[in-house]
């Protein structure tokens, strides 16, 4: 079953957030129901009911759905298990052998369900620094079956010129899918919909439900015909979220404007401190005239709140990962708590370390991903791990 939103909303998205529209519960409960069942009895042999099998459809799910669907700019939104599934229902409408083309420095599991892709279907893949636009149009090929990329990249954060490339796209791979990964963003700050891409996907377990207590993804296009077959392989394999996670979900998305807003808010502040104190930030923005902002500021909204930084030494990164207090070491981002991690040794350790040098991922490089506490504590407390690591003489 797939669903049908008007996405031309009259409110802005702080207000659809927390205006639930699919909820269709016989007693006009204001928190939509767990319909914690796996089947739906049926009236009539020959006259089956909206939902029948969870794995189909479940009406918590389709709430989520239409939920999303909207704030996504989308006319259909399905929920998966976790962002990688989401991926991977993507990545099966493409046939056997199909050429794909990604960016270089995509989300570690990314890469590796490209590769188990390319083990199980004999996809081709080329990566390719889609900051780079000649090296990006120089690898589409006529037939390419599908595009992805993140802008800000992860863990870089680099910005891609994400309109030049659908013009790209469009005038060289005719038929590509254009798919971008939006997880960093999510749809406060970016809608890829709305300049070009066909699909657009995101982690769920980060900024969408904000308190890491659930996984989930969500798959959007406007596509009728992408629907289906998204959606075909959704209920083929039984990728659907459940329906304790829908609930989780919804939760977490009427805070999320309020979350977005502190989180990004702090997060400009911290970028500058950690500025200040001598190392190389990555974080969209910081430097107002420098060409890539005007590019980021084309397509988003707002920064987000994840950055990185370089230290220049791993020891020296090690070391501060580890004495600050707040910042709990964790893989993942766009929770309400502080999170800070070494990609190389964590959420992309399993690209291996060759591949990580020639595509420039440096050892040292810690991502932090900001939340909502109070930005005095966050700074207070780096500038301990700091005074930590000039102790030690790092
Ligand atoms: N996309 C990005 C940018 C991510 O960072 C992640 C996870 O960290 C994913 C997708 C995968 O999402 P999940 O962990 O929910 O499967």
């Amino acid at each position: 079953m797939t669903i049908m939103v008007d996405f031309n909303s009259k409110y802005s998205v702080e207000t659809e957030l927390v205006r639930v529209e699919g909820n269709q519960d016989q007693y006009n409960a204001s928190s939509v129901p767990i319909y914690q069942s796996a089947t739906f009895r049926q009236n009539r042999l020959d006259e089956m009911g909206k939902f029948d099998y969870t794995r189909s459809g479940n009406p918590t799910r389709t709430a989520l759905q239409v939920h999303l669907a909207k704030l996504m700019k989308a006319k259909h939104c399905f929920v998966t298990s976790n962002g990688m599934s989401a991926l991977d229902m993507i990545l099966k409408t493409c046939k056997a052998g199909s050429h794909i083309v990604a960016g270089d420095d995509l989300y570690g599991g990314s890469d590796r369900l490209l590769n188990l892709n390319i083990a199980t279907y004999g996809f081709h893949v080329s990566n390719v620094d889609t900051c780079d636009l000649a090296a990006f149009e120089a690898v589409l090929r006529p037939d390419t079956a599908l595009v992805l990329i993140e802008s800000p990249t992860n863990p870089l954060i680099k910005i891609c010129d994400v309109r030049a490339i659908v013009k790209i796209v469009r005038e060289k791979a005719k038929n590509a899918v254009l798919v971008m990964d939006n997880t960093m963003l999510s749809p406060i700050l970016c809608n890829p919909l709305d300049f070009g891409f066909d699909i657009v996907y995101e982690s769920a377990t980060k900024f969408l439900s904000g308190h890491h207590d659930m996984m989930g993804g969500a798959i959007a296009m406007r596509s009728d015909e992408l629907a289906k077959a998204v959606f075909f392989n959704i209920n083929a394999c039984g990728a659907g979220l459940a329906p304790f996670e829908s609930f989780l979900l919804l939760r977490g998305i009427k805070t999320m404007g309020i979350r977005v807003e502190r989180a990004q808010q702090n997060a400009i502040e911290l970028a500058k401190f950690l500025k200040s104190k001598g190392f190389s930030v990555n974080f969209p923005g910081l430097d107002p005239n420098c060409k890539s902002t005007v590019i980021f500021n084309s397509f988003a909204r707002g920064p987000g709140a994840v950055m990185s930084i370089h230290t220049g030494s791993v020891e020296l990164s090690k070391t501060l990962v580890e004495s600050t207090e707040l910042f709990e070491i964790s893989v993942s981002f766009g929770s309400v708590e502080s999170l800070i991690s070494m990609p190389a040794y964590m959420s992309h350790a399993s690209i291996k370390k060759e591949v990580r040098d020639q595509r420039g991922l440096p050892e040292d490089l810690i991502r932090i991903s900001v939340g909502i506490e109070d930005i005095e504590d966050l700074k207070a407390d780096f500038e301990n791990a700091i005074t930590i690591a000039k102790f030690k003489k790092l």
